[in-house]
């Protein structure tokens, strides 16, 4: 982007802390001067060169940084992801709000949160990411200042090949990775607060299935006397999503393990 004199921005917050924000506006005060560089804000995105986006993508926000990013003039179209959250999702990695691309649920679709993943929509990435958490002024000036070509990087990315890598699979009975899978899909379903206490009612009646000639039916006998003695809907739903989700995992990890014995991997 070094042939831009200047650039004028506009800022979207895709679902920020507001910490980013923050040091966003610092940057575009008098104190810290933007315009000097030729970095100058406006208020429409029919305006901008650049698009300063802070925050994880949201389901929320996602149709409106679409919205803006469309509004941009075609060129330069310039998209700046600020702070750790626009980059990568930071630490809302994965989380519940984030956007997901993929609709299918599951817990293998993992929801990154990062900008990146309305870019790629368009095939593209962001120009520059200035990480941090939020990243400071300055540091959001440098980056403004290298994408203007007023700056050169300091740094240089590299790649590291590592000369041999001996692929382990993770020895994790099938047992403790169904319920750690379940323990992450649950709080899709009740939240955080409830989880716990429905996931180990539940592993109680799987284990009480076990005992039994026929666990599949027995499981299913006691879910449905769980279900009618509970009060809370949601419970109610939590446990029947328990049981239908034990029943798929069980059977694709069994067929998984099986076909590793087959080839001689386990
Ligand atoms: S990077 Fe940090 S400060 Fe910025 S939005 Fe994310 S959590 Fe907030």
């Amino acid at each position: 982007m070094s042939g831009l004199k200047s650039v004028w921005v506009f800022h979207v917050d895709s679902g920020s802390c507001n910490g980013c924000d923050i040091e966003i506006l610092d940057v575009l005060t008098p104190y810290y001067d933007a315009e000097r560089l030729g970095i100058k804000l406006v208020p429409s995105p029919r305006h901008a060169d650049a698009l300063l986006v802070s925050g994880p993508l949201t389901r929320q926000t996602y149709y409106a940084v679409k919205a803006a990013y469309e509004a941009m003039p075609p060129k330069p179209r310039i998209v700046v992801a600020i702070g750790t959250c626009a980059s990568s999702g930071g630490i809302f990695y994965n989380g519940y709000p984030i956007y997901n691309p993929n609709p299918e649920r599951g817990s293998d679709r993992l929801r990154t949160g990062g900008i990146e993943v309305l870019l790629a929509e368009y095939g593209k990435k962001p120009d520059m990411y200035i990480p941090g958490c939020p990243p400071s002024p300055e540091e959001i000036l440098y980056g403004l200042a290298q994408l203007l070509g007023l700056k050169e990087k300091k740094m240089k990315g590299e790649y590291y090949y590592a000369d041999e890598i001996e692929f382990v699979l993770p020895e994790r009975p099938i047992e403790e990775r169904i319920y750690l899978t379940l323990r992450e899909s649950l709080r899709r379903v009740v939240g955080y607060f409830d989880r716990e206490k429905v996931l180990e009612d539940f592993m109680a009646l799987v284990e009480k299935a076990q005992e039994s000639e026929n666990p599949r039916e027995r499981l299913h006998e006691l879910v449905i006397g769980y279900f009618l003695r509970e009060k809370d809907s949601r419970v109610k739903f939590a446990i029947r999503f328990l049981e239908n989700e034990y029943w798929r995992l069980k059977d694709a990890y069994e067929k998984r393990h099986l076909a590793l014995v087959k080839a001689g991997v386990r």
